[in-house]
């Protein structure tokens, strides 16, 4: 079967009736590029820098995160890549920086982490526009709250260039800036951030977790942990609705894209951009090909409207 798979490398992501799907990949490390290319996905669209920076005792410095950044930019030679801006705190933490948030999933995480800290989001901000020197980059903002945020991210960009154009350092001349939806204030009002933003991003595994109020983290609450609750999937399917009408690309790169399950589902929500582990990215293509949205789009609506639990096994036979 992963032979037969292997076929599909080559083959572009299209329903039986037609519909284009984007299938890019993410990643957490620079040597995690090449499994991408090889699987045949068309760009990397979460790359987690916040590895670069866990499990060491100093921050990585401009010049190593450049590095590492255009490494990764030369390795998809011409794909787009989707780099994330520091996404720390919460379950992912700085070694030696003791956590004293009484709750830090919804402390100073994130963008929140990042603008606290200016000299070290510009150190991020400068060596991820220069790797856009290398080829297409794009700029991600993980949980992204309110517009004070966005203004703030935007500000915090055109810093970094001016520095960079001070230095006489090269960068792309357009570089497109995206957010993650994972709070569910975002994914409910929407609008201003499909606005503000050339793409977005679902991070259903943050936005299930702040929907539910479940612990993404906590064993205890581990079975009430759902991406079928009615509720999510309302959420999911407002912020694709919208990106539709404001004509910007929409992407999931939680956990859901990647489990092939869901990709039924997802369709029917009207998803065309997807990203996931590079392995899951072939099986998912498999579901794809053989889907017909028209059709899953009529019957997924129909359980929405009704707010009824999703039964998948109906939806996927
Ligand atoms: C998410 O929240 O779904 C996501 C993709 O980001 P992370 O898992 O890194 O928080
Ligand atoms: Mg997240």
């Amino acid at each position: 079967a992963r032979a037969g798979l292997a076929a599909l490398r080559d083959v572009p992501a299209i329903t039986l009736d037609g519909v284009t799907i984007s299938l890019e990949a993410n990643i957490e490390l620079p040597e995690e590029a090449q499994a991408v290319v090889d699987a045949g996905a068309e760009g990397i669209g979460l790359f987690r820098s916040e590895f670069l920076f866990m499990g060491r005792d100093s921050l990585p410095g401009e010049e190593e995160q450049y590095q590492a950044y255009a490494s990764v930019v030369r390795t998809l030679a011409g794909r787009p890549v989707t780099i994330r801006t520091l996404d720390i705190g919460a379950d992912k933490t700085l070694d030696g920086e003791a956590t004293v948030a009484t709750n830090p999933a919804l402390g100073q995480r994130a963008i929140r982490y990042c603008l606290a800290r200016p000299e070290m989001f510009q150190t991020q901000l400068r060596a991820m526009l220069r790797a856009s020197a290398h080829g297409p980059v794009r700029i991600l903002i993980p949980m992204v709250a309110n517009l004070r945020e966005v203004r703030a991210a935007y500000a915090a960009i055109a810093q970094a260039r001016q520095e960079l154009d001070h230095r006489g350092q090269a960068y792309a001349e357009r570089i497109e800036v995206g957010a993650m939806v994972e709070v569910p204030a975002v994914a409910i009002a929407i609008e201003p951030f499909v606005e503000a933003f050339d793409f977005l991003s679902i991070g259903t595994n943050d936005l299930i977790q702040y929907t539910l109020a479940i612990d993404r983290a906590d064993p205890d609450v581990g079975g009430l942990y759902d991406p079928l609750h009615p509720a999510v999937l309302r959420l999911i399917s407002n912020a694709i609705n919208a990106g539709a009408r404001g004509g910007k690309p929409v992407a999931v790169c939680g956990e859901m894209a990647g489990d092939v399950k869901l990709t039924r589902l997802l369709l029917g929500l009207g998803l065309t951009h997807f990203s996931m582990h590079p392995q899951q990215l072939l099986d998912v293509k498999r579901e794809i090909l053989r889907a017909h949205t028209n059709a899953l789009r009529t019957r997924v609506a129909a359980i929405l409207n009704r707010a009824a639990e999703m039964d998948l096994e109906l939806l996927n036979q």
